[in-house]
C-alpha cells in the first residue's frame, strides 16, 4: 500500500458520481422479498388486538403485546434455522418505572436477532417498534390495530431478516423490534445504552416506523417515494466550531442518509429517497433518536404522506370519517418496496468496508488544494475522495485515489466540502467519512 497520493489537475477526472455498482448477491436478496409474507405478518400482528405496552399481562398466546412479542420471537427463531448457526435470538427485558405519563411500572421486552458477520467489529442495525397505541397510549383493553404504526416496520424487519439470514456478511447485523416506543422510546433507549456500555461499534441504524401507507390525509399520493430523516448535528457537536468550519450538514447520520439516497434507486425500480434534513417530524420522534443519543449514526424511514386520522386513534366512524390504524389502509406493494430499500442499504453496508476511521482534513498551509488522511479499514482495496459545493446537498464529484491513507486533490478546501469513503474489490462502498480539520506543522 502506498502511503499517499498527490493528484494534479491534469490527472484528475472531475466526474459526476456514477450510480452504485449493483451486486448480484444483493439483487438476489431483494428479489426474494415477498408481498404475501408481509401481508401475512401484518395480519398476524393486527390480530393480537392490541400491542399497547400496558397489555403485557394479557394472554401471552393470543392477545396483547407479549403475545405479539412471543410470536415475533418464534418468527426470528425459524429464520435463525436458515442461518447456519450464525443467528441468535434474545429478549431485551427490563422493568420500566412509572413515569409522569404512565399509571404504573411496566415490563418492557424487545426482540433482538443478531446475524453474526465474518469479521469482528462493525455492527449494522435495522429496527422498528412493535408496541402500539390507540387514542390512549396507556389503555390496555381497547382495540389498537397498529397496522401502519408500526406493524409495517415490524413486518419489514422480519422479512429483511428472512431474505438476508442465509447470506454471509462482513459485518454483524442486528434485527431489532423494540417494545415501549410509544411512551418514550424506552425499548430502543435501553438497548442502545446496552450497546454503548458494551463498546459495540454500531456503524448504522436504519429505523423503520410508519412505512406502509401511500395515501396522505391531505389527498397526496406518491408511491415511489420514501422519506429519510437524519439529524443535523450529533450530540456533543460544538456549535462554535461547526459554525467556523461549516460542517452543519455533515453529521455521520446525514452521510448515512446520503448513502441510502444513492443506494435505494440503484436497486429498487421506480423508488427514491426524499431527504429530510431534520431528526424527525415536528411533535414526533422515533427510535433512531435513541441511537443518535448514544453517538451512533441513525436514520428513519417513513412513508411520504401520512394520514393522521389513522394514527393513535380509537377505531370509530365520526361524521362519516373512519378513524383507526387499520390493516385495510396498508399498501403492500409499497411496503415491499420499503423493505427492499432497507435490504439494499443494509446489505450494501454490511458487505462493504466500514467508513474510513479518523478522517482528517490536513491544515498545513494556505493553498489551492485539499489534503485528507485517514486510517485504513478492513476489506478496503482503495479509497475515494468525494466533494461537493458548500451549498449542494449531496456529493457531486469523486476521485479514486488508490490504496493509500493520505491524498491531495486540486480542489479548494475553502470552496468545497470534502469526504472520503472506502471501496472493496467488488466495488462496494462505505458511506462517507467527513474529515475533521486538524492543524499540523
Ligand atoms: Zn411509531
Amino acid at each position: 500500500m502506498k502511503l499517499l497520493a498527490v493528484l494534479s489537475l491534469t490527472t484528475l477526472l472531475i466526474a459526476a458520481i456514477p450510480a452504485p455498482t449493483r451486486d448480484p448477491k444483493i439483487e438476489a436478496m431483494i428479489s426474494s422479498v415477498s408481498v404475501a409474507r408481509l401481508r401475512a405478518d401484518e395480519a398476524k400482528l393486527v390480530g393480537f388486538g392490541t400491542r399497547n405496552d400496558f397489555s403485557e399481562t394479557s394472554s401471552t398466546a393470543t392477545h396483547g403485546v407479549f403475545a405479539a412479542r412471543n410470536w415475533i420471537r418464534s418468527q426470528f427463531e425459524s429464520i435463525a434455522k436458515t442461518a447456519g448457526g450464525r443467528m441468535t435470538v434474545r429478549l431485551d427485558t427490563y422493568v420500566q418505572p412509572k413515569t409522569a405519563r404512565t399509571p404504573r411500572a411496566v415490563t418492557e421486552s424487545s426482540v433482538i436477532a443478531t446475524l453474526k458477520g465474518d469479521e469482528p467489529g462493525p455492527v449494522y442495525v435495522m429496527s422498528s417498534h412493535y408496541d402500539d397505541c390507540n387514542g390512549d397510549c396507556t389503555n390496555e383493553t381497547r382495540v389498537a390495530p397498529g397496522a401502519d404504526d408500526n406493524g409495517s416496520g415490524t413486518a419489514a424487519v422480519l422479512e429483511a431478516a428472512r431474505v438476508m439470514a442465509p447470506h454471509r456478511f462482513r459485518g454483524t447485523i442486528i434485527f431489532a423490534t423494540f417494545d415501549g416506543e410509544e411512551l418514550g422510546l424506552w425499548g430502543s433507549q435501553h438497548f442502545a445504552d446496552e450497546l454503548r456500555h458494551d463498546g459495540v461499534h454500531v456503524v448504522a441504524d436504519l429505523n423503520n416506523d410508519i412505512i406502509g401507507n401511500t395515501h396522505g390525509g391531505d389527498g397526496r399520493h406518491e408511491p415511489g417515494v420514501i422519506r429519510v430523516f437524519s439529524e443535523a448535528l450529533p450530540l456533543g457537536a460544538k456549535p462554535a466550531l461547526v459554525n467556523l468550519i461549516g460542517s452543519e450538514n455533515d453529521s455521520p447520520s446525514r452521510e448515512l442518509a446520503r448513502y441510502a439516497g444513492a443506494i435505494v434507486p440503484a436497486y429498487v425500480s421506480d423508488f427514491a429517497v426524499r431527504q429530510i434534513y431534520r431528526a424527525d417530524r415536528f411533535l414526533r420522534g422515533g427510535d433512531q433518536e435513541s441511537f443518535q443519543a448514544d453517538g451512533f449514526p441513525a436514520i428513519r424511514f417513513v412513508e411520504p404522506h401520512e394520514n393522521f386520522t389513522h394514527q393513535h386513534q380509537n377505531v370509530r366512524v365520526e361524521n362519516g370519517v373512519q378513524y383507526g390504524d387499520l390493516l385495510r389502509y396498508i399498501d403492500f406493494d409499497y411496503l415491499a418496496n420499503a423493505t427492499r430499500a432497507n435490504v439494499a442499504v443494509l446489505a450494501s453496508l454490511a458487505l462493504a468496508p466500514e467508513p474510513p476511521a479518523h478522517a482528517q482534513l490536513v491544515m498545513r498551509h494556505l493553498g489551492y488544494d485539499s489534503t485528507l488522511r485517514w486510517q485504513p479499514v478492513a476489506g478496503a482495496t482503495s479509497y475515494e475522495i468525494v466533494w461537493r459545493a458548500t451549498d449542494a446537498s449531496v456529493w457531486q464529484h469523486v476521485k479514486n485515489v488508490g490504496d493509500v491513507t493520505q491524498a491531495t486533490v486540486p480542489v479548494s478546501k475553502d470552496d468545497y466540502i470534502l469526504g472520503v469513503r472506502a471501496v472493496d474489490a467488488q466495488g462496494l462502498r462505505s458511506y462517507v467519512s467527513y474529515p475533521f480539520p486538524v492543524r499540523v506543522k
